[in-house]
């Protein structure tokens, strides 16, 4: 009932905004409407500041040469960076950390049995491109954080290597203990993989890419098209950053020169057996000598042969040996001090490390944000004066593990805690759409500044562009029906996978991450051949969307920082938290009705009945079935949430009557600095079960998916391991941020109340 006329508001304030003259826009949320006025200017002298021209010349110069965490390019990368903030009017320094990055020392693969095979493991020089030739300096194909390992054992091919995949093992009869797998990448995070093989008893692993979903499957391969080659190879990190991010030996706090280092032995973030990743041209005879089961239909990639499971005849020799040394991080960071509030920060942040050349990862978004911060230089000349502190962040070491973005994090926890209005993250950036994840009581603000950027290519705002995409794209008439009359387009929630990983999930601070994409595939990630060549024939070779990612964000900041009352929205929040709770609802039903199915098949005899009797295949035993929780205590508070998000909304629109002229005349210190806890309140200071450093009760990385999100993860999680106790704790622990959340979105609507009356 309650929901019924949530929605229903919801559908009359899209009449209300569609029927509003286009000329007359109304106020910015957060702006009476002098301020709104002045704010749209400012923001329309920003956003044709942008220039692709000088996107391009920055890429060129940042991915020129190899630019890894430890690598002399990576120092001049960011001491160029530096100077540059420093012409453009910011007050800029480099903040250094000194953390732990392995770098190889030998690897070796090779096949032994049935027939001898070395793989190369090496991505060779394409020589249409000039910066593919660096060899002296590029890292070579590894996988950072792999333990050191010297085995000889049987190979078996797990598909993707999660814990389903072993389950379907389990049903045909292969076992990984003792042996070597073989995982595609792809299906989760790669340091999933080496974690669940070990797990099952594995001593060793190797993770390919497969063509069939990075490679000639999917188009024309480097360099006649934009797809992996055969020899490319992924690297990529394989710490397990579902425990916590950054430096795998400072765990919490910021790897300054003089912190308590855990001594190697004791991390826990690396993994247990030795991992090297391979191209597909290595793997090909690998898997091609596999005998034993035929891989399930879905687990067959695009490789001329039959996939079989193993254990062997394949018998592999994985070798590797890392140098365990500290590397020294160079994170710039430049401000503008606000005019009104300096003790208010808006931080944004982007990556310069990469694991080669990195033109598109990460520097096709790192020049997005150079150029925002030259154009507020230019603002700045012009007069314009920002009411909060803006910070620009320009990450060392996120490649290894979100390492530069976390130390800093850490190291500033205290004060980040007081100051951080919000944290505004991008990464790599390409030709398409806008993509947004984040916080959701920054829903509504980012819908509201993607009404204001206008898609290159196709002339029409990307928040249309988006909304006719999801229209396109629904998989059901309900999806369908939100995508046209939702008045804003939801945003998805963040897992893992850059550098807003500390801010959200560890100090709270609502965060969003943006960037376009979804129009110019490509299988060059974590190659030698992700550089400056590829992403001028490949991705957005005029770079038009380095200039939309600059305007989107840079608005995004300046909004943020301009605005006389916070922008933060809670209906939408309150909306989202509904609806996970009706996912955790209907997961736990399935589990049952999934169990109870199985039970059912078992006692029928239906498997045993239609398992064919020449293959392998190992019937399973009952399962439990998942008991009954009690949601109540969540759905009480959601309950709660949308009532005083609706009051909030309601204080909101009352503020904004008259042209806001109660905004402009009040002082809104104590209401912001409410607001700005607010994301704070959805944490809990002991952290998720199992692992203290991720406190933010809504939004994690998942401890087997690694980069996909787990929203409301203690609940969540405890069910899908049916640890049923601790589901329990899980939905009174949400239960009480979300209450905790309410009351303080009340003591705010009740603090504009007073200011309206
Ligand atoms: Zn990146």
């Amino acid at each position: 009932m309650f929901r019924w006329q949530f929605t229903l508001l919801l559908l009359l304030s899209t009449l209300a905004l569609s029927a509003a003259p286009a000329e007359e826009p109304v106020s910015l949320q957060g702006f009476s409407s002098s301020a709104s006025q002045a704010e749209r200017e400012w923001e329309g002298k920003f956003r044709a500041i942008p220039a692709p021209d000088n996107l391009r010349d920055y890429m060129q110069r940042l991915s020129a040469r190899p630019h890894h965490v430890g690598s002399p390019y990576d120092k001049d990368n960011a001491e160029w960076i530096l100077s540059h903030f420093k012409e453009w009017g910011w007050d800029a320094h480099i903040e250094n950390f000194d953390v732990l990055f392995p770098t190889p020392k030998e690897r070796l693969v090779e096949m032994v049995e049935p027939t001898p095979f070395k793989a190369k493991l090496e991505e060779p020089t394409v020589p249409e491109d000039p910066t593919s030739s660096q060899h002296d300096e590029q890292l070579p194909t590894y996988n950072a954080y792999s333990a050191d390992g010297d085995v000889t054992a049987p190979l078996v091919y797990v598909n993707y290597g999660v814990p389903a995949d072993y389950e379907q093992l389990e049903r045909l009869g292969v076992s990984v203990k003792g042996a070597i797998i073989i995982a595609r990448y792809g299906g989760s995070w790669r340091g999933i993989k080496p974690k669940v093989g070990a797990e099952h008893g594995a001593v060793g692993c190797l993770i390919y890419s497969d063509p069939r979903e990075d490679g000639y499957l999917e188009g024309d391969v480097f360099p006649r098209g934009a797809f992996r080659p055969r020899d490319g190879v992924q690297r990529g990190s394989v710490m397990d950053d579902t425990l916590y991010t950054g430096d795998p030996l400072t765990p919490g706090v910021g790897a300054t020169k003089d912190a308590k280092r855990l001594p190697l032995k004791d991390v826990q973030t690396i993994t247990k057996i030795p991992v090297l990743p391979l191209s597909y041209a290595d793997a090909e005879p690998l898997l091609a000598a596999l005998k034993g089961p035929m891989a399930p239909a879905q687990w067959r990639g695009a490789l001329p042969f039959p996939y079989h499971l193993g254990p062997g005849p394949t018998k592999v020799h994985l070798k590797v040996k890392s140098n365990w040394d500290l590397k020294t991080l160079y994170d710039v960071v430049a401000q503008i001090g606000g005019s009104d509030y300096p003790d208010e920060w808006v931080v944004r942040g982007n990556h310069h490390d990469a694991w080669v050349n990195g033109a598109e990862d990460p520097i096709s978004g790192t020049v997005a944000e150079l150029e925002e911060a030259r154009a507020f230089g230019e603002l700045l000349k012009q007069g314009w004066k920002p009411k909060r502190t803006i910070i620009y962040c320009v990450w060392d070491g996120e490649e290894p593990g979100l390492i530069g973005s976390t130390e800093w994090g850490e190291e500033h926890a205290d004060e980040l805690a007081r100051k951080a209005v919000a944290y505004l993250n991008s990464d790599s950036n390409g030709r398409g759409y806008l993509y947004v994840g984040g916080s959701h009581s920054l829903e509504k603000f980012i819908n509201g500044v993607a009404r204001d950027i206008e898609d290159p290519e196709k002339k029409i705002s990307v928040w249309k562009r988006s909304q006719l995409r999801r229209i396109q794209d629904a998989s059901s008439p309900d999806e369908r029906q939100e995508a046209r009359e939702r008045l804003d387009l939801r945003i998805g929630a963040l897992g893992s996978g850059s550098d807003y990983g500390v801010f959200v999930d560890h100090l709270g601070i609502a965060s969003l991450n943006l960037g376009y994409g979804g129009e110019d595939g490509g299988g060059i990630y974590h190659s030698i051949y992700d550089d400056f060549y590829w992403y001028t024939h490949f991705s957005d070779t005029t770079f038009v969307y380095g200039r939309a990612l600059a305007q989107t964000a840079g608005t995004a900041v300046m909004r943020l920082a301009d605005a006389e009352l916070l922008p933060f929205d809670f209906s939408n929040f309150a909306d989202t938290m509904h609806k996970y709770v009706d996912d955790l609802k209907k997961l736990l039903k399935t589990q049952q009705d999934e169990a109870r199915e199985l039970n059912k098949k078992i006692d029928e005899g239906v498997l045993t009945a239609t398992a064919d009797p020449k293959k392998a295949f190992v019937a399973p035993i009952p399962e439990e079935i998942p008991p009954y929780l009690n949601f109540a205590p969540l759905e009480n508070a959601t309950d709660a949430l949308t009532e005083s998000a609706q009051r909030y909304h309601k204080a909101v629109e009352k503020a904004n009557a008259n042209g806001g002229a109660s905004l402009a005349m009040a002082s809104l210190s104590s209401l912001n600095a409410l607001l700005i806890q607010s994301e704070r309140r959805l944490t809990n200071p002991k952290g998720l079960p199992g692992r203290a450093w991720y406190r933010h009760e809504i939004y994690a990385p998942g401890v087997y998916t690694g980069y996909g999100v787990k929203t409301m993860p203690a609940v969540r999680e405890s069910i899908e391991q049916k640890k049923w106790k601790q589901a329990d704790e899980g939905i009174a622990e949400v239960g009480r941020v979300l209450g905790s959340e309410a009351e303080l979105i009340n003591s705010a609507a009740a603090e504009l109340e007073k200011i309206t009356k």
